[in-house]
């Protein structure tokens, strides 16, 4: 059987994810909003780098999961419906479906923000209500940066990385 892609290849795991032209342009469209550049379009290799690693909560780790998984489910989906005949979607149809998709599961998360949420924020296009955004950056300031000096007086040591923040 014949990749429904492309039509000129075997159909196999290793080729729908991410090897055919049709998926391997939606992944690499994808891949640079997931800060995924350095990573190959090679199942094995995707897999070691992304699933393979300890699952940690950070914001680039959610979404690269979230990323890989929606990318996995709609190339698949739309390989069976080109398969059964029913329809099909152009690339940019599914590109837009993933983004939704991984937008949608991030604003389900419960999420504190930080600078890297807030980049996040940027490229997928999700809300970060600005009262919370100013109240927690303020907090992580005098959490981490407030010292008591000798003579018991408070001191803030600058900052220069938070103003843009603000
Ligand atoms: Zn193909």
């Amino acid at each position: 059987m014949k990749c429904v892609f492309c039509k000129s290849e075997k159909d196999s795991h290793s080729h729908l994810f991410f090897s055919s032209p049709f998926s391997r342009r939606l992944w690499e469209r994808l891949k640079g909003m997931a800060m995924l550049n350095n990573i190959s379009n090679t199942w094995d290799e995707i897999i070691s780098s992304i699933s393979n690693r300890p699952a940690r909560n950070s914001i680039r780790s959610v979404i690269q999961r979230l990323v890989l998984g929606a990318s996995v489910y709609f190339v698949w989906q739309e390989r069976n419906l080109r398969s059964f005949g029913d329809s099909s979607r152009s690339e940019d149809e599914l590109f837009r479906t993933i983004v939704d998709t991984v937008r949608l599961r991030i604003m389900g998360l419960k999420i504190k923000v930080s600078k890297d949420v807030l980049h996040a924020a940027e490229v997928w296009n999700f809300p970060v209500e600005k009262r919370i955004k100013y109240k927690d950056i303020l907090d992580e300031i005098l959490r981490d940066d407030m010292d008591m000096d000798g003579e018991g007086q408070t001191r803030v040591k600058s900052h220069n990385s938070v103003s843009d923040g603000l």
